[in-house]
């Protein structure tokens, strides 16, 4: 829909990881960043916008799910305890 963008969770809903709200204002201050690099031309900077959000939100998202399984799944708590004792190299 033209002249009309998302950001934040409303873009990219994901699970509890801690990074929802880095991200939310992170993609704030990127349609800024956007806005103003095109000035006269807001379609222009929506799309240079989308560009990037989709693929650093899909990459957030799936260290997300990563860390919500080690969080909830059967192994928990183990699972975070070793994920934490090996410095976040294993899951
Ligand atoms: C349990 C839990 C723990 C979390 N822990 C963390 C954490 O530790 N670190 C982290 O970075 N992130 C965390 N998050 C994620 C983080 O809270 C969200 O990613 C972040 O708040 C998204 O910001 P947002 O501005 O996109 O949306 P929101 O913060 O949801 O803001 C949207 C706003 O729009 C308002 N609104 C909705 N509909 C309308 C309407 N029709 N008209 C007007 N206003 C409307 C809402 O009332 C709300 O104030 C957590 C989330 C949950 C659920």
């Amino acid at each position: 829909m033209p002249g009309v963008t998302l950001l934040g969770d409303a873009a990219h809903l994901m699970c509890p990881s801690g990074e929802g709200a880095n991200l939310a204002m992170y993609d704030g201050a990127e349609l800024g960043n956007a806005i103003a690099a095109h000035p006269d031309d807001t379609e222009a900077a929506l799309a240079a916008y989308e560009e990037a959000l989709f693929p650093r939100s899909a990459a957030t998202a799936e260290e997300a799910s990563r860390v919500h399984k080690l969080c909830l799944d059967d192994n928990a708590p183990h699972s975070l305890v070793r994920f934490f004792t090996n410095h976040g190299q294993a899951g």
